[in-house]
């Protein structure tokens, strides 16, 4: 939900999970810091410095492991494209989340008072999105949804239609991961909102102010944000001595043990994993992580107390995309419906909705988990609908 973060429309305090207090709840130990290494001679993990303003105010230190499970997600992959790590946003963090916000935020700013100077001005808010998956789409209609409340929020002179998004996409249709009917309903949702959507345009260049294209046009953008797919961290390459894919991935069997080493596990973006018979890894999902890590605790187990081990299989339930209050569409794959089905509009909705719930629940437990929801319905009744500054 980071798209909602960045687009205003969620309040990560609000929302984020407090490890500190979690983890005394859950019985487990909880270390702040960044893996930055691991020895695999001592079974250590090398912890980075914790620095505050220059300033190192722990210094490197090491984590003494019997069995290490590595789940550090992934970065946003840029594919070397010239200038996009320099001149776009991403969205791989909360941080960057909330200053794409903030940037958002500033630049709907200087068109309100542009418009309340002279209510003619020809100006607007241009946001490129680069990468039609269902990130960049989630962000758009969020945009829309944003742009369209922020008079409500002392910007009189803003409305939606000074927000001018366009989507670019290499590939010849957005949504791959959906059926074509259900993608094309999302593009048309998206263009009746006034997106520029481009398919089969590949992003060469990107600049302070604009992003070019392979076709030789230069998109004017106030703000630009890659969201084209992602690689594994550039700190796992060869970390270790473990076995990593070009792209930063760690590389594990089926049983979630990476090749090189029994007693490490790596799961969720950050590995490589192809499954017997298949012909592509398993994609880099929420879904798929949260059934390897429950494969992972399981092998742990059956590691710990000398048992054969299980392999991981991948179990692709579907995908939900939500077009912010607009409409919501995905399918809904497996075995109770009997393969695929599209869904579209307030089902979907509901479905996409009742994930974040199932999430609260696993990560709090049913009750802290329900009471959270609750939560969450009095929060949208009494707190603002955008969470600017
Ligand atoms: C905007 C956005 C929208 C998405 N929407 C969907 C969706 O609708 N459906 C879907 O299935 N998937 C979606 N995804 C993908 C999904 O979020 C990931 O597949 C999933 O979160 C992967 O889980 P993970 O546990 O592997 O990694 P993450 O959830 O990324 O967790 C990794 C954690 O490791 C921490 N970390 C990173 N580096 C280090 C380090 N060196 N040391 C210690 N900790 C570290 C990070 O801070 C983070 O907390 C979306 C992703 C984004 C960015």
């Amino acid at each position: 939900m980071l798209h909602e973060v960045a687009a205003g429309s969620l309040d990560a305090n609000l929302d984020e999970v407090g490890y500190r207090s979690h983890c005394h709840r859950w019985h487990y130990r909880y270390f702040f810091g960044a893996m930055q290494g691991i020895d695999r001679s001592t079974r250590e993990v090398i912890v980075a410095p914790l620095v505050e303003a220059g300033r190192e105010l722990i210094g490197a230190h090491r984590i003494r492991f019997d069995y290490l499970a590595i789940a550090i997600g992934s970065v946003t992959n840029d594919f070397g494209t010239e200038g996009a790590a320099e001149h776009c946003l991403f969205l791989d963090d909360r941080v960057q989340a909330d200053r794409f916000r903030s940037r958002l935020l500033n630049q709907c700013l200087r068109v309100s008072r542009a418009l309340e100077e002279n209510p003619a001005a020809d100006a607007c808010v241009r946001v490129v999105i680069i990468g039609a998956g269902a990130t960049g789409i989630e962000l758009a209609a969020e945009l829309y949804n944003s742009a369209a409340a922020l008079k409500h929020y002392g910007l009189e002179a803003f409305d939606a239609s000074r927000l001018k998004v366009t989507i670019i996409e290499a590939g010849p249709r957005i949504l791959p991961a959906l059926p074509e009917k259900l993608a094309d309903a999302a593009k048309a949702e998206l263009e009746a909102l006034g997106t520029r959507v481009l398919t089969g345009v590949r992003v060469t260049r990107v600049s302070e102010v604009a992003v070019h294209t392979h076709t030789g046009e230069s998109i004017a953008a106030d703000l630009r944000v890659w969201a084209a797919g992602v690689r594994g961290a550039p700190l796992l390459k060869d970390i270790g001595g473990l076995e990593t894919t070009p792209s930063c991935q760690l590389v594990v069997r089926p049983t979630l043990q990476v090749t090189r080493d029994d007693r490490i596990f790596a799961l969720g973006d950050c590995c490589s994993c192809l499954l017997p018979g298949a012909t592509r890894p398993v994609p880099p999902r929420a879904q798929a992580a949260h059934q390897m890590a429950t494969r992972v605790y399981d092998n742990l187990r059956r590691l710990m107390d000398d048992r054969a081990l299980v392999n991981y299989v991948y179990r692709d339930y579907g995908s939900l995309v939500s077009l912010s209050r607009y409409s919501t569409v995905g399918s809904l794959m497996g075995n109770l419906i009997g393969g695929r089905m599209a869904i579209e509009g307030r089902l979907a909705r509901y479905v996409y909705r009742s994930l974040y719930r199932l999430h609260l629940i696993s990560i709090h437990g049913w009750l802290r988990g329900m009471a959270l929801v609750l939560v969450g319905h009095v929060n949208r009744i009494v707190r603002p609908r955008l969470k600017l500054h």
